[in-house]
Formats: structure tokens, C-alpha cells, sequence
């Protein structure tokens, strides 16, 4: 990261007002909305083609558990220029407890540090890296959107009223015999904020018709949640 000084010599300041015309692609399944980000991502940047994407996906073989590693490997396929960055270089040891990260974790593990280990060679841009809300900000004020892991359970939409289930994908009113979680990994696709609200737009691949709008401190509370290792994804469209 810059300093501060050098930022305020060298960089316009972002705009007040980002609001970029992101395509709302919905998930399919209760495991897939990381390749909804990613179809809405590509989408945006003209670089979607629904038979190229699934032999990726073949390729690539993403299957029910998707990491933000494997998001990055998908850009690159794609010849997306990217950057991600995460706080743990591989797979955290303290998640193998948590029930989200419990059920695939030790055959996960060894795949997804692989991935990690060959990151470099295959020309995936992977940096361990702290994220302010000033650097987010300036990505998108220049047209770029970003996929973010965030905390379903604590991120809350302002404009939807009844929350989405992520737990088992069910329509709301019907009973879930879920135990509520502490956490629940879910990607977003980044499109926009509002400086004088104090708001961050985004689209959430849950939903098929809208984009989804918090605070910036509730944006900021789901994205560093234990479970996240702080993960995001920059896509650049100059790519
Ligand atoms: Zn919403």
C-alpha cells in the first residue's frame, strides 16, 4: 500500500458519487454465489460467454466449495487483469472448528493451499494485503468493480426488508431447522458507494433484481469478520 502522503500528493481524490452499471446475475445454488460474482464481474467487462464459463469451470474444477483463490484462478483464465488480496496466504488452521468451514476441510485445505503455492507460476496476483474503505473507494471511482467475501450473517441491506436465508437457500417463510451460524461465507460484487450517505452498493447474488445498499461500517464489520480473512477480489477493466 502507498502512504497516505504520497496518495494525497500523486492521486486524484474518488469521486463523491460511484454507481456502476454491474448486470444482477442470480445464484443457482446455496454454494455458487461466488460464480455468480463472477459471471456478474466478466459479464461487466464484456468477457462473458456462458459456454466458455462452464468449461472453466470443468477446468478449473470448481465444484460445491468455492475459496476466493479459485475466483482469482477464474479471472486469470479469463485474461482478466486482478489483484487479491487476503490476510492468510493459504487455509487458516482456526476455521477447521468453525461448522461453515467444518464438513470438506481437510481435503479443501490441501487443495486450495495448492493453489495458493502455485499462484505465482499461473500468473494469479495474490497479496497479502490490508484493505481500507479509502482504497476501495478509489478502485471503483476509476470503474472497477471488486467480488468481496463477506459475512452474510452480519451484513443488513437498507433498502431489503425481509433478510435472504443463506443457510439452506430456502424462500423466506419457510421453516429452516438450521442452527442460526456465526458465520456464513458469502461473496458480493462491489458497484458503487455514496460518500454523503455514508453508503456502499452492492449486488448480492442472492437476489435476481436489485442492488443492495449498507453503511459503510456495516460493509466494514461483515467484511473483516472472523471467517473472511479480509478476501478481495479487484478486477480491473482495462484488462
Ligand atoms: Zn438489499
Amino acid at each position: 500500500m502507498k502512504s497516505p502522503k504520497e496518495a494525497a500528493d500523486s492521486e486524484p481524490p474518488s469521486a463523491d458519487y460511484v454507481q456502476l452499471q454491474v448486470p444482477v446475475i442470480q445464484q443457482l445454488y446455496h454454494w455458487d454465489c461466488g460464480l455468480a460474482c463472477s459471471r456478474m464481474a466478466l459479464q461487466y467487462l464484456n468477457h462473458l460467454n456462458d459456454e466458455e464459463f462452464q468449461k472453466a469451470i470443468q477446468e478449473l474444477r470448481l465444484t460445491k466449495s468455492i475459496w476466493t483463490i479459485d475466483l482469482a484462478y477464474l479471472m486469470r483464465h479469463f485474461g482478466v487483469k486482478h489483484r487479491f488480496c487476503t490476510q492468510t496466504l493459504g487455509v487458516d488452521k482456526g476455521y477447521k472448528n468453525q461448522s461453515f468451514y467444518r464438513k470438506h476441510f481437510d481435503t479443501e485445505e490441501n487443495r486450495v493451499n495448492q493453489l495458493f503455492a502455485q499462484a505465482k507460476a499461473s500468473k494469479v496476483l495474490v497479496e497479502k494485503c490490508t484493505v481500507t474503505v479509502q482504497d476501495i473507494q478509489e478502485h471503483l471511482s476509476q470503474g472497477h468493480v471488486a467480488i468481496v467475501l463477506v459475512n452474510a450473517v452480519l451484513l443488513l441491506c437498507e433498502l431489503c426488508s425481509s433478510p435472504v436465508k443463506y443457510c439452506c437457500f430456502l424462500p423466506i417463510g419457510q421453516k429452516c431447522f438450521c442452527r442460526n451460524p456465526d458465520y456464513q461465507g458469502h461473496f458480493i460484487v462491489l458497484c458503487g458507494y455514496n460518500k454523503a450517505s455514508g453508503s456502499v452498493y452492492y449486488n448480492n447474488p442472492a437476489y435476481a433484481d436489485r442492488t443492495c445498499s449498507t453503511s459503510i461500517s456495516n460493509f466494514e464489520e461483515a467484511r473483516t469478520s472472523y471467517g473472511t480473512d479480509e478476501d478481495i477480489l479487484f478486477i480491473y477493466t482495462d484488462s
